[in-house]
């Protein structure tokens, strides 16, 4: 067991499971959330545990990991409720090769046939001669979520404060000793930033400049007969797969603020597009749009660990966030309890940019 104090800043999905891994092993935690538990992108997430995308090779061993800690996690958190439902992908980028490295991540890929797929998806109009199968990958509510991972963080004795925007980080020279906010100064052994994009915002003060923009991408939600979908699509026409209330999600990637290829815009087509392809989707219909600002560091990879000119101060921003929450969290309590090196986090350490300012 370990008595450190830490404040976690964000409560999004991956600031709630550092603040679960943290308590569970005994530091006393606070998270410290502006808004409400997941208002941030974690509210307009897809959440798609997945591990066979484009993303940079230099994360694959991170990334491995992540369905064998979703299933670690949803041991100690039954109300996880993940829906490992399987994935189906025939973009044309999962159909023209299936690489080793894929595999070598996720051992559950595979081919399916056409009569294979339509096994899968009855409902489906134009079954592809072939798809990719990933049969042991799925997806999550993602506020549930991130309040079930509260909740046991609570459980362990963290406390966790709604409602409270951190203003400022607190320092004793170069050491980060806590936090200012509107009722003060709460000090702890290390704050961690899981702020998403309001990251940067929070360290320009001291003269970091974190690179990482805000990427916008659509979720949109509709109302549909239940079971149209029985696993998660991935295709040219859309990502979609079924959430826990029955309705039907989409990810759609952002073009435009307004217009014809706006969000609402991309929503109806979305739709359109589901209608022709879903037997049974005639009645689908329309119920939100959202945009979510995906925090995107500048390649790509995640920026997690101890900021080397601010001791005391541990980031922890990424893409895919949801995919990485469980293993994140496992990794970053090792390494701030247990003054462990975790080698999968070792692509993704802030010292790779410049961001120490001149003192
Ligand atoms: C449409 C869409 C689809 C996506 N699909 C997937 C997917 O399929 N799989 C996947 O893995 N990822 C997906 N993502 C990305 C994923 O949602 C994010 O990577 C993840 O949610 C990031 O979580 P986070 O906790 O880091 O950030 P956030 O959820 O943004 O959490 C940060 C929190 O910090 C709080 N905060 C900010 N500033 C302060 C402050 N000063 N004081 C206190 N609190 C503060 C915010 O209010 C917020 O709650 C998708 C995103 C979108 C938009």
């Amino acid at each position: 067991m370990n008595d450190s104090t830490v404040i976690v800043v964000g409560a999004g999905i991956v600031g709630a499971s550092i603040a679960y891994h943290l308590a569970r092993q005994g530091a006393q935690v606070s998270v410290l959330e502006q808004a409400t538990p997941g208002a941030g992108v974690t509210g307009h997430s897809f959440a798609w545990i997945n591990l066979a995308d484009e993303l940079p090779s230099a994360i694959r061993p991170l990334r491995s990991r992540a369905l064998a800690d979703y299933w670690r996690l949803q041991e100690a958190l039954p109300a996880l409720s993940i829906n490992w439902s399987g994935a189906l992908s025939y973009t044309k980028a999962t159909l023209d090769s299936l690489p080793l490295s894929d595999l070598r991540c996720n051992p559950s890929l595979r081919w399916l046939d056409r009569s294979q797929v339509a096994q899968l998806e009855p409902n489906l109009r134009a079954v592809p001669e072939r798809a990719r199968y990933a049969h042991a990958e799925g997806s999550l509510e993602p506020i549930a979520s991130t309040l079930v991972l509260l909740e046991g963080a609570r459980a362990h004795g963290a406390q966790v404060f709604d409602a409270t925007p951190v203003l400022g980080l607190q320092l004793d020279g170069p050491r980060v000793i806590g936090v200012n906010t509107a009722a003060g100064t709460r000090y702890a052994d290390y704050v961690v930033l899981a702020a998403g994009c309001t990251t940067p915002a929070l360290l320009a003060p001291l003269g970091i400049d974190l690179p990482v923009h805000a990427s916008p991408s659509i979720l949109i939600r509709v109302d549909a007969p239940p079971g149209l979908v029985k696993t998660l699509i991935s295709n040219q026409q859309m990502e979609i797969r079924e959430a826990a209330d029955g309705s039907l999600l989409m990810a759609e990637d952002y073009i435009a603020a307004d217009g014809p290829q706006g969000p609402h815009a991309i929503a109806q087509q979305a739709v359109a597009s589901v209608r022709q392809a879903l037997r049974g989707a005639e009645t689908i219909a329309l119920r939100s749009v959202n945009v979510g600002q995906r925090p995107m560091p500048v390649d790509q990879l995640p920026i997690i660990g101890q900021s080397a000119d601010y001791p005391g101060l541990y980031l922890a921003v990424m893409h895919a966030g949801v995919t990485l929450a469980a293993t994140v969290g496992h990794l970053v309590s090792q390494e701030l309890l247990h003054g462990q090196c975790c080698a999968e986090l070792a692509p993704c350490r802030p010292a790779r940019f410049t961001l120490a300012p001149s003192r």
